[in-house]
This record gives structure tokens, C-alpha cells and sequence, in this order.
């Protein structure tokens, strides 16, 4: 069974179509991309599966149960954004507890799952700094570490790595690669960069204007191509 399958799924906005029947299978444990040039759809896809969005029709289905109708906190699912989304007002611990502090577990059980996940992520000597002491680099680890303290068994990430610099992007590729093979979580992963996509993938789903062009992995669309569209996104010489 799948862990994640996109059946027809197609989204509109007002009278505009954006996702134009997406079919789509991620297995357990996979490290999936969507690539894509920008307003493709990818946002679109990751925050339906988030559950941020509505699905104008086709069904999302999760471990095989159809998740269209159920709430983004009861789905097992975490979601990094490009922006970091941390809250101003709290402490890096505070950020990072924070969905356990709702879920009402006890203090002492929160302090030591945090101090877990901040060990994970060299965040331990942050903890009571507040975000806009922190480098891009630092609030990126944090949003990762409030994503994966529920143990998520999807973590969705969109475009995590584009507000940071290319020696930082290159050091964080190589850590959520660690996240990948440590968690075992399934991974949907969002970016509009080649390379990035080539080095961190099982299988990578190319998109276009709301269809999914190719879906392999990096080697596959390399060698094999559908189209030129994939030949020239992707970089292969085909
Ligand atoms: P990507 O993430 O690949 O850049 P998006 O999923 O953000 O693309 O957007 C896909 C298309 O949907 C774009 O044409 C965008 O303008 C449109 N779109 C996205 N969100 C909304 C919205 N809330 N209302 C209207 N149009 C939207
Ligand atoms: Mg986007």
C-alpha cells in the first residue's frame, strides 16, 4: 500500500483550474520532490495534502483512508515553509514545544523531547533565544524541529532551503538527508531547483501548468525523459 496517493486530484481557484487532474503514489519512507517552474502548482499540492486547502475533487489518500475531509492536526502530517513560520513572541523551546504544549502533555515530558530534537539539530545552545536572534540557517533547524518533535510519519517541506545562502543551502541538503535516514518519516519535498531535487530524491514528480509531466527516479528522468520539458528542467542532455 501507498502511503501518500493523489487520485484525479484537481484544484480550482474562482473559475481558474491550477491542478488539472494529479495522479500520483509515494511510498513509505520515501524522499519525494516536486519540481517545477514557479506557479506550477507545487504549493498548491503540498498545502492540499497539508490539508490547508481544500481538494476540488479527486481524493488524497493516506495509508489508504481518504483524508480529503479530515483536519490538518489529525492527519499525522508536519509542514516546514520556506518562511520559517516561527512565533516571534516565544523562546526557540517555546517554538519547539509548542504542539505538545497543546496536546496538553506534561512539562517535564516536553522539556525532554525538546532537548532531544535540539540535540539532533546543534540547536541545544538556542534554546531560550528568541527567533530574530537566530540566522536564517538557525530558524530553518528550528522550524524542522517543531516539524518532526510529534514524530510525524509525512513531513512536507516547501522550498526550506531558498531563503538561505548557497554554502548554508549545500550544509542543510546534506542534514535532511541525516532527518531522511534517521526518521524514516516520508518526505515530500518542494523546490524549484534542479539540483537539489537530482540530490535529494527517491523519485522525483516534474510538473507542469498543473500536471504531473514525469514521475521516476532522478536516474530515470535523467536517461529517460518524456518530453523536452523534463529533458531541459531536469538538465539531461536528451
Ligand atoms: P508554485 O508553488 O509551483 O509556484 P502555486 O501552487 O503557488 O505554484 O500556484 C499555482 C497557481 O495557483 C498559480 O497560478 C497561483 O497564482 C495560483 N494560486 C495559488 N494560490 C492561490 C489562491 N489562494 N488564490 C488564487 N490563486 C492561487
Ligand atoms: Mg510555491
Amino acid at each position: 500500500m501507498a502511503r501518500i496517493e493523489l487520485k484525479n486530484v484537481r484544484k480550482s481557484f474562482g473559475g481558474l483550474e491550477v491542478i488539472k487532474g494529479v495522479d500520483m503514489r509515494i511510498e513509505d519512507g520515501e524522499f519525494a520532490v516536486f519540481v517545477g517552474p514557479s506557479g506550477c502548482g507545487k504549493s498548491t499540492l503540498l498545502r492540499m495534502i497539508a490539508g490547508l486547502e481544500t481538494i476540488t475533487s479527486g481524493s488524497f489518500v493516506l495509508d489508504g483512508r481518504e483524508m480529503n475531509d479530515v483536519a490538518p492536526d489529525r492527519r499525522g502530517i508536519a509542514m516546514v515553509f520556506q518562511s520559517y513560520a516561527l512565533y516571534p513572541h516565544m523562546t526557540v523551546a517555546e517554538n519547539m514545544g509548542f504542539s505538545l504544549e497543546v496536546q496538553g502533555r506534561p512539562r517535564a515530558d516536553i522539556r525532554r523531547e525538546v532537548e532531544a530534537v535540539a540535540e539532533r539539530l546543534q540547536l541545544t545552545p538556542l534554546l531560550d533565544r528568541r527567533p530574530q536572534e537566530l540566522s536564517g540557517g538557525q530558524r530553518q533547524r528550528v522550524a524542522i524541529g517543531r516539524a518532526i518533535i510529534k514524530s510525524p510519519a509525512v513531513i512536507l517541506f516547501d522550498e526550506p532551503l531558498s531563503n538561505l545562502d548557497a554554502g548554508l543551502r549545500v550544509q542543510m541538503r546534506s542534514e535532511l538527508q541525516t532527518l531522511h535516514r534517521t526518521t524514516r518519516a516520508t518526505i515530500v519535498y518542494v523546490t524549484h531547483d534542479q539540483v537539489e531535487a537530482m540530490t535529494l530524491a527517491d523519485k522525483i514528480f516534474v510538473l507542469k501548468e498543473g500536471n504531473v509531466m514525469q514521475a521516476d527516479h532522478p536516474i530515470g528522468l535523467y536517461d529517460a525523459p518524456a518530453n523536452a520539458f523534463v529533458a531541459q528542467f531536469i538538465g539531461s542532455p536528451r
